[in-house]
């Protein structure tokens, strides 16, 4: 029997159609500087994502599934980029500003964009790749920053607002097919050459929902989101899609991520929610311990990327701000997991342990444990080993170039199509996640594993420590064995045997795995989306570098 349903495509046009019209005056707020930050309904945007499709195919000649770039902050034309390049067919592929040259230059060659749409403030960076890229032959630019130092590059430079001004408000959107590519994603490369993922306008759509639903984000048009997370890093968690689907209010902070300017848009416009990565939350708490804000308005808080430390979840509650643990990678669009805990634990003791794990997998993402031997193990909360997943919205490979069949590494995806995630952990019988590491940073210390993010959070969890990272270093005796580099609170006195036993006290950690090697730094070095980076603290060891 054939199902009597309509089969109308799941596409990034029907969500900037949906927002425009049912959510136009839903607000797009983008943070200048100045004493006013600039304010745009999604009705404005949207007529302006139309203009600038028609100025991308008519002006320069974009056609067919093109990749056309953005090298943009967070702000109300780079959501406009995201609607009018999927919907008019091409590929949305958003570049990550703090990534080094050289992968930048990768990316963009790999990709073969040909258009980049960048923020002025950004031009610094792009011009001296431009003699790199030989495929890129327009750039578009906008907000305020030195047009000049394009010239001679050997690219058209064109004005964002002067390219889109006058052009139709309505552009007679494709028909496309939900499977076909709407935007892509490289890996931020933590783990080796940067990889591209590909989501469909179905991959999207689908996330999107799901981000939106109660045991989710759950948020709707009575609630105004701080989008921290870039929208460069990993479609910013999917909240510029959600937020069209179901009116939610967009803050955007530009260029302006640093404490002070958080705080002081939390204080004056009022987000209900913020999404970002622990290391901006953590500078966030340090900022509000020296100079109190009301952040009373901030009740929900999406925290991931890396693993949320107790200390942080703890000190969030107590200002009101109720944080919500979530799990993903760029290749699972992110949503993976999310830490709602079970009515059952809801105001119990059981509450705070479930909101610290990674969270509970929702419906259209399949889980399974692979032990080191291949094996599948139990979902019992104790047998651990590497996540395998799969859904609708998780990749299945990643983007081979141009003419190059998709790429299905070995390592990444199991013989029948499971994504590995390089994950370690375990599940609960109720479908909770709890990652002990990542494989690759675990601790194998004589034929154990210490887990790194266990130490972190320990040692996050004394008053004198503002960060801890620690990382496995080579060791004659027992393989490998944690080396924890630990920032301190300023004024602090605390040295390396206090906080060992601060360590050891109550059993916190195991004596075995107690670090015997430390380093006070200034700062834990961080990757481009601001996780801990490993593969640099193990250089500088290597290097004697840290002492
Ligand atoms: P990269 O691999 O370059 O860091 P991603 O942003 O895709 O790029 O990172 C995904 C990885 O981040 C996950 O595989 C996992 O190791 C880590 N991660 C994400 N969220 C969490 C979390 N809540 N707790 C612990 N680790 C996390």
């Amino acid at each position: 029997v054939l199902s009597t349903m309509q089969d109308v495509p799941l596409t990034v046009t029907r969500i900037l159609e949906h927002g425009a019209l049912v959510h136009g005056d839903s607000q797009i707020t983008t943070w200048t500087g100045e004493a006013e930050p600039h304010r745009r309904s999604f009705r404005e945007a949207g007529a302006r994502a139309n203009q600038l499709a028609h100025a991308l195919r008519d002006d320069l000649g974009v056609t067919g599934d093109e990749r056309v770039a953005t090298l943009m902050w967070n702000n109300a034309e780079h959501v406009e980029a995201y609607y009018a390049i999927p919907s008019m067919g091409a590929v949305l592929h958003t570049l990550n500003l703090r990534l080094p040259a050289e992968q930048l230059v990768f990316i963009v060659n790999h990709a073969a964009d040909r258009v980049v749409i960048a923020n002025g403030s950004l031009l610094p960076l792009l011009a001296p790749l431009l003699p790199q890229l030989p495929t890129v032959e327009h750039v578009v630019v906008s907000g305020p920053g030195d047009r000049s130092v394009l010239d001679g590059a050997g690219v058209r430079v064109h004005d964002y607002e002067e390219l889109i001004a006058g052009k139709p408000t309505v552009y007679d959107w494709p028909e496309i097919d939900e499977r076909q590519a709407a935007a892509m994603c490289y890996t931020s490369g933590t783990t080796g050459d940067p990889k591209g993922v590909v989501y469909s306008h179905r991959s999207i759509y689908l996330h999107s929902m799901q981000v939106n639903m109660a045991q989710s984000m759950g948020l709707t048009d009575r609630d105004t989101t701080l989008v921290v997370v870039p929208q460069f890093h990993v479609n910013a968690w999917g909240l510029p899609h959600a937020t069209f689907m179901s009116g939610i209010n967009m803050l955007m902070p530009d260029r302006f991520l640093q404490p002070a300017p958080l705080a002081e848009m939390i204080e004056s416009e009022r987000p209900t929610h913020a999404a970002a990565v622990p290391t901006i939350w953590q500078g966030l708490l340090a900022e509000l311990t020296a100079k109190p804000r009301d952040v009373s308005s901030l009740t929900q808080v999406t925290i991931g990327g890396s693993a949320c430390p107790p200390s942080l979840m703890a000190a969030f509650d107590e200002l009101g701000m109720h944080v919500c643990h979530a799990w993903g990678m760029t290749e699972t669009s992110p949503l993976g997991t999310i830490a709602r805990p079970p009515a059952h634990a809801v105001g119990t003791d059981e509450e705070f342990a479930y909101r610290l794990t990674q969270g509970r997998f929702p419906a259209g993402v399949e889980a399974r444990l692979t032990g080191p031997g291949g094996e599948r193990l139990p979902w019992d909360g104790e047998s651990a080993g590497e996540l395998e997943v799969r859904g609708p919205w998780i990749a299945g490979a990643y983007y081979g170039g141009s003419d190059g069949e998709p790429l299905r590494p070995a390592d990444k995806f199991s013989e029948d199509g499971w994504l590995k995630t390089g994950d370690v952990g375990t599940i609960s019988p109720d479908g909770f996640l709890t990652l002990t590491d990542r494989a690759k940073d675990v601790i194998k210390s004589g034929g154990e594993w210490i887990s790194s993010v266990d130490l972190e959070n320990a040692l996050m969890s004394h008053p004198d420590v503002t960060e801890a990272a620690v990382v496995a270093v080579p060791d004659e005796k027992w393989g490998e064995r944690p080396l924890a580099t630990v920032v301190l609170k300023e004024g602090s006195t605390a040295d390396f045997e206090s906080l060992r036993a601060f360590l050891a006290d109550e059993g916190k950690i195991a004596k075995w795995q107690l670090p015997e090697r430390w380093s006070i730094v200034e700062a834990v070095p961080k990757t481009s989306v601001g996780k801990f980076d490993k593969k640099v603290i193990r250089k500088r060891y290597a290097e004697g570098a840290l002492d």
